[in-house]
């Protein structure tokens, strides 16, 4: 089925403009791989209407709870890819959904890979986006960082420019479905070398391999990897939107930690509320 809104993200902000939707008639899938920032919350003490403290992952888990029961379809599916075709296509590592518009409300980006070398490169031969940039590398040696369902797109992605691919998975489990000839380094990564780009990767074992470029698709696609895949613009990473809490990209909004500002609960939820009626107006307008 087609939704009207697929909200990645189930914290404060895509939870509360779940309610929202679905309460203006909308049909909402939710996709969430989990409680997100909450979950290491301990104890939430200055969130409107407790008076007692309570858990991140509880308040979670109550958000998801009364989305469900007016009638969002909340899933814990964790999404690899974003685009467009007709419709707005959502892949996840459990298939692929369609939706007229999408919110993200992903959180606040994970740290990078924190190697010598990974932020000097950074756009001089260490990319973020397969899709963007794939091209530019066609029969080159390439490296792949990650080792996760998101990596495993990135790799099958890969194959479009080029066989050379290694994956390197800096000591992470491998939990993505990667093809039987994949070629892995599982060894801890200490260093990026090069010159003007980025030229080897150096393991603990002391192996220095070279690579002519290395595309990091570490631990969970978010907002800056959706963002470069779909030409979203940023403000350092954080996604911009405008009033209506849409992106640059017609159809695409974006609320809560992802789009930057006072990282707490209140201010997720508030977006997530106004993200809800920014989409509600546009559906109207464009069907
Ligand atoms: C330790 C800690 C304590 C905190 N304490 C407080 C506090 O006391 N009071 C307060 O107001 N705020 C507190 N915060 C901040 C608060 O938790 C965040 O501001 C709030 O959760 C942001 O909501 P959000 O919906 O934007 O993002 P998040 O709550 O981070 O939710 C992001 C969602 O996106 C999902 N997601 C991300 N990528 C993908 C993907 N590729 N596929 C599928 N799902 C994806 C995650 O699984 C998660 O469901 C705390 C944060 C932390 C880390």
């Amino acid at each position: 089925m087609t939704y009207d809104t697929i909200i990645i993200g189930k914290g404060p902000a895509g939870i509360s403009a779940a309610v929202y939707l679905v309460r203006s008639g909308h049909t909402v899938l939710v996709l969430g791989k989990d409680a997100g920032a909450l979950e290491r919350a301990e104890s939430i003490e200055n969130y409107y209407g407790f008076p007692e403290t309570l858990t991140g992952a509880e308040l979670a888990a109550r958000g998801v709870a009364q989305a469900e029961r007016l009638g969002a379809e909340v899933r814990a599916e964790e999404v690899v890819h974003l685009g467009m075709e007709e419709l707005w296509s959502v892949k996840t590592d459990s298939g692929n959904h369609t939706a007229k518009t999408v919110l993200i409300a992903t959180g606040k980006a994970r740290a990078a890979l924190k190697v010598p070398g990974f932020e000097e490169f950074r756009g001089r031969g260490i990319s973020f986006c397969v899709t963007c940039d794939g091209f530019f590398y066609r029969g080159k040696k390439l490296a792949l960082l990650g080792a996760g369902e998101y990596a495993a797109n990135e790799y099958a992605e890969l194959a479009a420019f080029t066989s050379d691919r290694v994956v390197f998975t800096n000591g992470a489990e491998i939990t993505g479905h990667f093809p039987d000839d994949t070629r892995f380094v599982t060894e801890k990564i200490t260093a990026f070398s090069g010159g003007d780009s980025v030229s080897s990767i150096t393991t603990e074992d002391g192996t220095e391999r070279p690579v002519d470029g290395v595309f990091a698709a570490l631990g969970t696609a978010g907002a800056a990897s959706f963002a470069a895949t779909l030409g979203m613009e940023l403000n350092g990473t954080d996604i911009v939107v405008n009033d209506e809490f849409m992106t640059n990209i017609p159809g695409v909004f974006a609320a809560g930690d992802c789009t930057g500002g006072f990282l707490q609960i209140a201010k997720a939820v508030s977006d997530g509320t106004h993200a809800a009626k920014g989409i509600n107006s546009w559906i109207k307008k464009n069907g």
